[in-house]
């Protein structure tokens, strides 16, 4: 394959070895995965152990201190076991709950809650939706009143991603008025009395992954554990979005490019009427839209990544990878499961389930609408 020079050698080495690791340990254990509706937890204190939950943080709480093209190279590869949904598990330990910890959490906390999540030994989701709100955010319900030393939590978070196994939830919580400026960030640890897993959701795809209904009900949560300033809880938020668009849209390329590869694959090896597959014009032409939107796809999110590297803001740009990726994972693997005929309608074949899996990117993390009202904001053209 020829060398992408958006990468280092660096980069190109510890590909090298995220690759052989997956390729090893993970891979084999996806099916097991999937079919037992969720990855195993112990995965997690084996990334912790190989230093790869804290790629972006800083050394002072066991991470790496690389560059975000180092993050990407660890989507990439993680994405390679065919199991998306454990690779958004690991996605929203790394990228999706503890940015905002990084980002504004006070050092106590970090030093308490990032530096376990980076050894793998405490699990984290990221609770914003509601059962009644979701893209909506800014209007949660889910109420944290202030008693003494701690608040008072009551009300319950819908579609949580490792909700089931975690053991800290970062969570968005209504501590004063109504709207935006009336929210906080607050860590609740999943011991607490008055926290439980309402029920693990049944979903289309993503498998390899849990996702539930958790409900606090009079869970007394210590003030301490408010990641940056009472009703700034947007703000600490929006710190950590640019990474979680930017590793929805990689795991929505790596899934198209998978599915690519297998169609490539499958084409080259099926014959009907004598020829291979790939020899009919109105397949192999698919193949050639599958990598051209992939390229374009990936180089958005490449683009948007060097701008964050460069220390830029790049909410447009991070908007519009994910919103562009999201959409063209559907496509890709439509015409994926079409080239595999009857076969990709079955659950053996692996592009039966990326078909299911890329159907939420452009759900979770924001729907491709919101994130085209996003750009049209940063055009400054918000109606
Ligand atoms: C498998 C899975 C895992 C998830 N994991 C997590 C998680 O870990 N943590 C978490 O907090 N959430 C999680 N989510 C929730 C996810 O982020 C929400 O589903 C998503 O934000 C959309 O919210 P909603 O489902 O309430 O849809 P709604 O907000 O009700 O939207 C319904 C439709 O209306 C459209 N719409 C809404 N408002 C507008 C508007 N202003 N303009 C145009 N169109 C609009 C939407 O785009 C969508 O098409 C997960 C969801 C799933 C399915």
């Amino acid at each position: 394959m020829a060398k992408d020079y958006f990468f280092n050698e660096e980069h190109d080495m510890f590909r090298e070895s995220v690759r052989r690791f997956v390729q090893k340990e993970i891979t084999p254990r996806i099916d097991e995965w999937e079919e037992k509706g969720c990855y195993d937890r112990a995965i997690f204190n084996r990334l912790g152990e190989l230093d790869l939950l804290g790629l972006k943080y800083p050394e002072e709480y066991g991470g790496a201190n690389a560059d975000i093209k180092t993050s990407i190279v660890f989507w990439e590869e993680l994405s390679r076991c065919g199991g998306l949904g454990f690779v958004m598990s690991v996605m929203v330990q790394t990228d999706m709950a503890t940015p905002s910890l990084a980002h504004a959490g006070s050092h106590e906390l970090k030093q308490k809650f990032l530096t376990g999540a980076i050894r793998g030994e405490k699990l984290f989701s990221i609770g914003i939706t509601e059962p009644d709100y979701g893209s909506d955010a800014a209007s949660i319900k889910t109420r944290a009143v202030a008693e003494g030393d701690f608040y008072r939590v009551n009300g319950a978070k819908m579609f949580i991603t490792n909700g089931t196994q975690a053991d800290v939830i970062n969570c968005v919580v209504r501590t004063g008025g109504p709207g935006s400026k009336g929210v906080s960030l607050l860590l609740i640890e999943t011991d607490t009395p008055g926290f439980s897993v309402g029920r693990k959701l049944n979903k289309m795809g993503n498998h390899s992954s849990d996702t539930a209904e958790l409900i606090f009900e009079d869970c007394m949560v210590p003030r301490e554990n408010l990641v940056g300033e009472e009703n700034k809880g947007f703000y600490a938020l929006m710190g950590g979005l640019e990474m979680e668009r930017l590793s929805g849209a990689a795991l929505s390329y790596m899934g198209a490019t998978l599915a690519m590869e297998e169609s490539i694959r499958y084409a080259t090896e099926r014959t009907q009427f004598g020829k291979p597959l790939m020899s009919f014009q109105v397949l192999n032409h698919m193949i050639a839209d599958m990598a051209t939107e992939i390229e374009a796809g990936k180089r958005l999110a490449y683009h948007a990544a060097s701008m964050y590297d460069a220390g830029q803001r790049c909410n447009k740009e991070v908007s519009m990878a994910k919103y562009y990726c999201s959409e063209l994972a559907k496509r890709v693997c439509d015409r994926a499961v079409q080239i595999h005929g009857g076969y990709g309608y079955m659950r053996e074949f692996l592009v039966e389930r990326l078909y299911r899996d890329v159907r939420l990117y452009s759900i979770g993390g924001g729907t491709s609408e919101i994130q085209k009202n996003v750009i049209l904001a940063e055009m400054g053209l918000r109606v």
